[in-house]
């Protein structure tokens, strides 16, 4: 039998996602391929609640979407503060300080997201071109307040780059009324599409500064120069050729996102704010601790746990023979010390059942005393609860 996928990434896909990926192939340049790409990304941007935004739906990983902001955006020299929340946050700053910016770090202790304070007071020194934030950190679990961020980078005149890679079409995220200038992702998330897709909603302000640069972008792959006309001749209904469309990803995108808009935002940001509620309430039950530090830090699209007392990562195999496949940890002073769970996309009742019930056959499997059932029966209260 199958397992069921629960890392954070890729995740578990809906049928009809895979189906366009396994369907005959068409031309870049047939006109059904022209009207999805067209659509997709539409969709794309009515998903960012982004109407405002330039998309980019580009072949490559999320760290790929990181690189074409940072590449377009930041010239050498160029001050860019992040806020940094783990192991996803210190990779933007190693792509930043490739492309030549000078990066300070504003950091907490893991599990933790540094103060606002301190973040304003950073920006409020001036110089800054950029702020990064990593709205949820996968490697912690953390959970970035992204509006009160982005509202002080804009207050300081300083263009804000969110990753959410582990967050977008999860997490509640308003790119244009927060005023975000790039929000970034990749496909294999909450956006329900097998690995290899590169997202980006770019706002009017950052691709302004794009257009103002003084010298061309140091990648020609990299560059929106090559890209803008492509996504321009897409959504205008003609085709255009730079670099081959990752054809079967494409049409899988337009339908994973006509899927989402479906639900509706406002439903999918609820329903995965309801999921982990009902995971935490696992957890604690089984006498779990997260690795956030409160819940108003912990992130709705996956938990990072404790090993408790006595079981080390050898659970993680454990619960795979309970037929659910979770993850270790990632951040690196810390990562034999918890396992994640992701917990978006198609995620319902039944995996959050699932999961806690086999994270507790294994516990106990380990020599983790708990009362039997405890897990799934506060998971359970909690979606009964609402
Ligand atoms: N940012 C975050 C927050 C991530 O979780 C990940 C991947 N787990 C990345 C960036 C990098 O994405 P990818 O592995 O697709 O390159």
């Amino acid at each position: 039998m199958r397992d069921l996928l629960m890392i954070p990434g890729p995740v578990e896909f809906e049928p009809e996602v895979l189906q366009a990926l396994g369907a005959p192939t068409l031309s870049h340049t047939d006109p059904a391929f022209i009207a999805l790409f067209g659509r997709a990304l539409k969709r794309l941007r009515e998903v960012c609640l982004a109407p405002s935004a330039q998309p980019f739906v580009v072949s490559g990983s999320g760290t790929l979407a990181m690189e074409l902001a940072v590449a377009n955006l930041v010239e050498p020299g160029d001050a860019a503060l992040v806020v940094n929340t783990g192991y996803f946050s210190d990779r933007m700053a190693k792509i930043l300080e490739r492309h030549g910016a000078k990066v300070t770090h504003v950091r907490a202790p893991p599990g933790d997201v540094p103060s606002l304070d301190e973040v304003e007071t950073h920006l409020s020194q001036g110089g800054f071109k950029l702020l990064s934030i990593t709205h949820v950190d996968t490697s912690t679990g953390v959970l970035a307040p992204a509006e009160p961020l982005v509202r002080a980078a804009r207050k300081h005149g300083v263009l804000s780059v969110v990753d959410g890679v582990c967050a977008t079409a999860a997490e509640t995220f308003r790119q244009d009324a927060w005023e975000a200038d790039v929000y970034l992702t990749a496909s294999q998330k909450a956006v329900g599409v097998p690995p290899g897709l590169a997202l980006l909603t770019v706002g009017p302000r950052a691709m302004e500064a794009w257009r103002k640069r003084r010298a061309p972008v140091a990648s020609v792959y990299a560059d929106f120069a090559e890209w803008l006309p492509i996504m321009e001749a897409y959504e205008a209904g003609k085709p255009a050729y730079f670099a081959t469309p990752p054809v079967n990803l494409v049409a899988a995108l337009d339908v994973s996102l006509g899927q989402i808009l479906a639900e509706g935002m406002e439903a999918r940001f609820a329903r995965h704010q309801r999921m982990a509620r009902a995971f935490r309430a696992g957890w604690k039950a089984l006498g779990l601790r997260l690795l956030p530090t409160s819940e108003a830090v912990a992130a709705n699209t996956l938990s990072a746990v404790y090993y408790p007392e006595g079981v080390d990562a050898a659970l993680v195999g454990g619960v795979k023979g309970q037929g659910v496949v979770v993850a270790g940890g990632l951040h690196p002073d810390l990562k034999t010390r918890y396992f994640r769970v992701g917990h978006m996309n198609r995620v319902g009742p039944a995996d959050v059942l699932s999961t806690v019930g086999a994270l507790e056959r294994a516990l106990a499997a380990a020599g983790h005393r708990a009362e039997p059932g405890a897990g799934v029966a506060a998971a359970q209260a909690s979606l009964l609860a609402g």
